[in-house]
């Protein structure tokens, strides 16, 4: 079934020349009137996909306690901004604000950096908080900034290696005018076309990622905790070090479908390059931590201890539903080993907790 995004995007490559892979998801998932995130809460089992804060409150009390621990690292200021990106439906942040009433000298500010108007409503029903759209409207002060399945949703560029070099992955209409199809470009270096050194071992017919706005992000964020202290956390799926591959993937009903099928009404995602994030920040000053497996991570911050405690108070039915949750949330076949967390904080503060 094509989509009105379809026909719009037919359209624009007919008078305009195809998109990049970045020119497509930006309008699959943000297109103000048909895009994904602009026009539906996608969370939830009912939804397309759920997302760790979603299957259990002990993902964000333990990040909680990551924030407490990071403003005491901080020298406790009394004003702490706590701004999050892409916060879904408001759960994670609500679950961070909860856990820090054990931290009753600190006044948290919260800001909630979203674009689509739908989850900014779901949100407003359950966070008191700031409300902006990009890091560039919060106003200065230190801060600790959190992210879950952020990144994943930025565009990325594709590129295939052939012979000649690295061909850009395009999109464009079929000669009839039918339906959306791949194309590539014209061949460049590795360099010209922005991917990392680790790429020049790549075998003819690879396939390469890079997203140039996950990059421009993790600078300015490294810049502003250079700038004026703070941390920043980062969990998400994927690869620890640049890798040749094609992540990009389309979610809906909890299904995989093709990415061009239905723009506007399944999820894009493709997975991070930490390594190229990590090297980013740490070239504009900031030390990085990580990435580390999602279990370890939880596992540091003492996720089984927290089930535990819940399962004191809890009838032996919830105590069963705790314990499917802590597996999702850690077991590797689940999301304990291809989530990772990266923390990245000011050069003055010792390692943050969770990262040994
Ligand atoms: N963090 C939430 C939601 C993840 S879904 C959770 O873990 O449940 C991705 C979120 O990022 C959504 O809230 C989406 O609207 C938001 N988003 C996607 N691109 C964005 C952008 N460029 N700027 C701000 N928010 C964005």
């Amino acid at each position: 079934m094509p989509t009105p995004l379809n026909a719009m995007l037919i359209a624009r490559i007919r008078e305009a020349g195809p998109l990049s892979v970045a020119e497509y998801m930006q309008a699959a998932l943000a297109d103000p009137a048909h895009g994904y995130y602009a026009t539906r809460d996608p969370l939830g089992a009912a939804g397309d996909f759920i997302t760790a804060p979603e299957i259990s409150q002990i993902f964000g009390e333990l990040i909680g306690l990551w924030v407490a621990d990071c403003w005491d690292a901080m020298g406790r200021p009394r004003r702490l901004k706590i701004v999050e990106l892409g916060p879904g439906r408001g759960t994670l942040m609500a679950d961070v604000l909860r856990t820090l009433r054990v931290a009753p000298a600190m006044l948290p500010e919260p800001w909630l950096i979203e674009t689509s108007p739908v989850l900014r409503e779901a949100q407003r029903g359950r966070v008191d908080a700031h409300w902006a759209d990009g890091l560039d409207e919060v106003p200065a002060g230190p801060m600790v900034l959190i992210a879950n399945e952020f990144l994943d949703a930025l565009p990325i560029r594709q590129f295939s290696l052939d012979a000649d070099g690295w061909r850009e992955r395009l999109v464009t209409a079929a000669a009839d005018g039918s339906r959306l199809e791949w194309a590539l470009g014209d061949a460049r270096s590795r360099q010209d076309a922005g991917l990392p050194g680790a790429l020049d071992s790549a075998d003819q017919g690879s396939m390469a990622e890079t997203c140039p706005a996950a990059l421009a992000l993790i600078r300015d964020v490294a810049a502003r905790l250079v700038d004026q202290g703070g941390a920043a956390l980062f969990v998400d799926y994927g690869t620890t070090t640049s890798r040749p591959g094609d992540s990009l993937q389309a979610v809906r009903g909890h299904r995989y479908h093709d990415p061009l099928e239905a723009p506007g009404q399944a999820d894009l995602t493709a997975h991070v390059d930490f390594a190229a994030l990590a090297a980013e920040a740490h070239a504009a000053g900031a030390v990085v931590h990580g990435p580390s497996p999602q279990s370890l991570f939880l596992e540091a911050l003492g996720v089984f201890v927290r089930a535990q405690v819940l399962k004191r108070s809890a009838t032996p039915e919830e105590a069963r539903e705790i314990d499917l949750a802590v597996h999702r949330l850690t077991a590797p076949d689940q999301m304990g080993s291809l989530f990772k967390a990266l923390a990245l904080t000011d050069p003055h503060m010792p390692p943050p907790a969770g990262f040994s």
